[in-house]
């Protein structure tokens, strides 16, 4: 397909960077560390503004530094930082879930010692999210893990649920936990979240330095409140133009992974500009900053603003100064898009670069579709699927799963109203579509999970879906076909039984 990239990239780094987390787990070091920064620093500062600089004492000039490694360097009390660099990192958050954090748990309990305690009850965040409304007594098993340690701990962030017959009954349970981060305030400026999951990249929305960790690292991590990092370089990724009211940021990520492919980013920092980027709202930032993993990506971040600051205002008084890439900077390659020449795609089977216009899979007869996960499952991902349907009157012509992201997600689903409706909301919209209910919070079949999970594909069908993920076997059957697409193209193609371009409701 023509690209509307417009412009080539460029390398300042002779040499191809070594991918893969590059911490090693050292028992030696002190468990408490010698973090001198104070963490509830007060946000004073509105708009972009850069350090103070002085001489380096060497007597050498300081170079130019991206936000990425600005905010490492600030993690590792460190003044300047050049990628390649390996360093210590005090790290602000850790999150973990119910699929990993019974093996980080373990790795923290056999390194440290079974009554050891964690470096700060305050830092750790606990979500069960991934297999919770299912039967499966192992799945099971590992939230009892969780809450067990949770209260030996005595750990301040953790979303427990207890009755899995009704999530609502369970007030702390939130869902999927990249969104319930956002949401409950841990998504910080200029700080560094960990996570064991490969889309913690997510957070970097909120100009945060966010990336996935094994369950050795997590097990340090948990022991010491800290990882040795190796500095990334950073890649520039410079959207600008109006954007056209059928695209969303689904379409912008899918363009840039099929542009430089699923390796394209490899233990690279990606960061997302320009006049597009400015206008959109959070969830969409966190839509594009989610699936820079699929290219490989290190992380991914969005300069904060004040669509930032608003998001943020009710949610945390833990605010750091934000930091911006110098004018100076030179990014190791930079593209260019003009989102206003973009059109609505899809990711074929079986990867998440198999990138084509969804216009031209139009033939592509599908068995259902799936609207959720933590790419594709936001309030603002469930308003958009509901423009669709809104705007056609008509009903869903495949089995259409709902499946909100949180707890949040669903009440909003359930309460606000769709712009241009007359006051309905999408629960309304959706059932007038011929929709199936939404289902309670969770990665559900996002990640295919036990055989009883809600809208697992058990059967070798084609799907679109707002997911991430299109490898075989992601959402259940090794057979299966998944089509990522966006909430908009997903809704017209349930209205049509094919995979449709949106153009055809929303013109
Ligand atoms: S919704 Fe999917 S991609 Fe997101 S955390 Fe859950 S399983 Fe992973």
């Amino acid at each position: 397909m023509a690209s509307p990239i417009m412009a080539p990239s460029f390398s300042i780094f002779g040499r191809k960077m070594e991918s893969g987390l590059m911490s090693r787990f050292i028992p030696s070091i002190s468990a408490h560390g010698c973090r001198k920064q104070a963490l509830n620093r007060v946000l004073a500062v509105m708009a972009p503004t850069q350090p103070q600089r002085s001489p380096a004492t060497t007597g050498s000039v300081k170079h130019a530094m991206s936000m990425t490694e600005k905010i490492l360097a600030r993690a590792s009390e460190r003044t300047q930082l050049a990628p390649g660099e390996n360093v210590w990192v005090n790290v602000d958050v850790l999150m973990t879930h119910d699929v990993c954090g019974p093996g980080t748990i373990g790795i923290f309990k056999r390194e440290f010692g079974q009554n050891a305690k964690v470096w700060d009850r305050e830092k750790i965040v606990i979500i069960p999210d991934h297999y919770i409304f299912t039967s499966d007594e192992r799945a099971n098993r590992n939230v009892d893990i969780l809450r067990d340690f949770c209260t030996e701990q005595n750990i301040k962030y953790y979303y427990d649920i207890k009755d899995l017959g009704n999530f609502r009954a369970n007030p702390d349970y939130k869902g999927v936990c990249h969104i319930a981060l956002a949401q409950e305030g841990h998504c910080r400026p200029s700080e560094v979240l960990l996570g064991t999951d490969s889309h913690t990249c997510n957070a970097g929305a909120f100009g945060q330095f966010a990336t996935g960790i094994g369950n050795t690292d997590a097990g340090f991590v948990m022991g010491t409140g800290k990882i040795l990092l190796k500095v990334p370089p950073t890649m520039r990724f410079i959207l600008d133009g109006e954007m056209p009211k059928y695209l969303l940021a689904k379409d912008l990520i899918l363009q840039i992974i099929g542009e430089i492919t699923v390796a394209g980013a490899t233990y690279k920092s990606m960061e997302f500009v320009g006049s597009t980027v400015e206008s959109l709202n959070m969830e969409e930032r966190m839509t594009l900053c989610n699936m820079v993993v699929e290219a490989g990506g290190k992380n991914g971040v969005v300069p904060v603003d004040k669509t930032t600051l608003k998001y943020l205002e009710d949610k945390t008084t833990l605010t750091s100064e934000p930091v911006y890439s110098d004018d100076g900077f030179r990014f190791i390659q930079e593209y260019k898009f003009d989102v206003s020449k973009l059109e609505p795609l899809v990711a074929k089977p079986h990867s998440p670069d198999n990138r084509a216009l969804a216009r031209e899979c139009k033939d592509v007869k599908i068995d259902r579709v799936y609207i959720g996960s933590c790419t594709g499952g936001k309030t603002e991902d469930f308003l958009a699927a509901a423009k669709v349907f809104l705007a056609s009157g008509k009903k869903v012509k495949v089995p259409t799963f709902l499946v909100p992201a949180t707890q949040k997600v669903w009440m909003d689903v359930y309460s606000l109203p769709v712009p241009g409706s007359g006051g309905k909301t999408c629960s309304q919209i959706f059932e007038e579509a011929g929709c199936e209910v939404p289902a309670s919070p969770s990665c559900a079949a996002c990640l295919g999970g036990p055989r009883d999970t809600y809208a697992r594909m058990n059967e070798p069908q084609v799907c679109v879906s707002t997911t991430n993920r299109n490898f075989p076997g992601r959402m259940g059957h090794k057979e299966g076909q998944v089509y990522l697409a966006s909430p908009y193209t997903a809704a017209a193609s349930a209205l049509t039984g094919y995979v449709t371009d949106p153009r055809e409701f929303l013109l």
